[in-house]
């Protein structure tokens, strides 16, 4: 009996989501491997002038260059795509060559974007400074007044822009209000889904166009690699998104795809045990320190739309100190076992100050406008038993006259 690969999409979409993060997409070489294999090439031979001339006219199928498409990024892009119950998915160099992939490519000068305003900072240099610089409008609105989308609209209107949980401030979006809105009024969403995953939260059973990952948080996991990809329907994919990214160039290296293929294996592990322990840990830090804001903490205040499009917190919160930066510095730089890290979704619990690091090329009134004060620290919980995690933090606080 032949059996079952992962690329038969009549077959793969049967299974359930454990068994796809860990055999969808995979496509064995003559060999039989197990674990999916490395094509480390940059291109590919014909057995003839005249194959070469099929497969340019699009007339017979196969591999031409990678930066077209290469065997193991195929098999991450059909993974990434049957995890998310999306058609189809392109996988990119970074997060940012994802959402810059994603917007570019649909846009042009002319058109207006709507975006939230909590965004991660680069993504706001994307709607403030670059689609601007191309004759492309923006309009910021606050991403959880379901109101402020609707009244943004303009005729010209082509896309809408947001994440959700944002980063670093974790406002959360009505992703099936939003996407609602967009769809009545022939409006293409874009929604990042890095904080949440696709284990979590799958904005495309809510209504959401395009789904936009950087891969390199959760996805990878291990804090090894930078990647990105696009989810949405066949027809955005090959249409719209392939013509931008084929001749642009933002590939993701085949070796980047292989490590996030073996990351996907386990994520739905990390990502819940991961909420678990930041749910513990919140619950900690909200006893000692002013605020914190953390989806699953009933004091978030978006907190019951939170849990009703996510199935658990997710890994990552935020706090706010009164003592200004220099008290947030200092309960860094009393941590022992947390790293001081600017990277989130890693296995090792991670924190960072957004206002001088991640968040410090926005001009202040635009931070403060996000809700990132000097005060505020972002934490990406880990796998480390959290009450190791819990201890440190109490011990830093200490010395931080907490
Ligand atoms: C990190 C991040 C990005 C950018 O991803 P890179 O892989 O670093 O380029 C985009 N959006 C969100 C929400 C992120 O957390």
């Amino acid at each position: 009996m032949k059996k079952k690969t992962g690329q038969d999409r009549s077959i793969t979409q049967g299974w359930r989501p454990a068994t796809k993060a860990v055999r969808g997409g995979v496509a064995r070489t003559e060999y039989g491997e197990t674990s999916e294999a490395l094509f480390l090439t940059s291109g590919y031979a014909y057995d003839c002038a005249g194959d070469a001339a099929a497969r340019f006219a699009g007339e017979q199928q196969g591999m031409t260059y990678s930066r077209l498409q290469n065997p193991t990024v195929e098999m991450l892009e059909q993974r990434i795509a049957l995890m998310e119950g999306a058609e189809a998915a392109r996988c990119m160099a970074s997060g940012m060559a994802a959402m810059t992939a994603a917007l570019l490519c649909q846009l042009s000068a002319g058109d207006h974007l709507v975006g939230a305003k909590a965004m991660f900072g680069s993504c706001r240099w994307l709607t403030d400074t670059l689609l601007p610089r191309f004759g492309i409008a923006t309009t910021i609105v606050d991403g959880t007044d379901n109101d402020a989308w609707k009244a943004a609209i303009r005729p010209e209107t082509k896309a809408f822009f947001f994440e959700t949980p944002a980063n670093p401030t974790l406002d959360v979006v009505d992703i099936a209000a939003v996407c609602g809105i967009a769809r009545d009024a022939g409006i293409t969403t874009v929604s990042d889904n890095a904080f949440a995953t696709a284990c979590l939260q799958r904005p495309m059973e809510l209504g959401a166009d395009v789904v936009a990952y950087s891969a390199t948080k959760m996805m990878d996991g291990q804090g090894r690699v930078l990647a990105g990809a696009v989810c949405g329907t066949e027809k955005f994919i090959v249409e719209t998104l392939l013509p931008f990214t084929r001749n642009t160039g933002p590939t993701l290296s085949a070796f980047n795809a292989w490590v996030v293929l073996k990351g996907l294996e386990t994520l739905d592990l990390r990502v819940r045990r991961q909420s678990e322990n930041a749910l513990k840990v919140a619950r900690f830090l909200e006893k000692r320190v002013p605020r914190v804001l953390y989806p699953a903490l009933a004091s978030h205040p978006q907190h019951e739309l939170a849990m009703r499009q996510m199935e658990a917190g997710g890994t990552i919160m935020s706090l706010f100190l009164d003592g200004g930066r220099a008290q947030a510095h200092g309960l860094l730089d009393a941590l022992e076992l947390v790293d001081i890290s600017n990277n989130v979704g890693d296995s090792r619990s991670l924190m960072t100050h957004p206002a001088s690091t991640t968040h410090a090329g926005l001009k202040e009134e635009v931070r403060l406008d996000m809700g990132i004060t000097e005060g505020m620290l972002r934490l990406s919980i880990g796998l480390e038993d959290p009450d190791d995690v819990i201890a440190d933090f109490d011990q830093a606080l200490g010395k931080a006259g907490l």
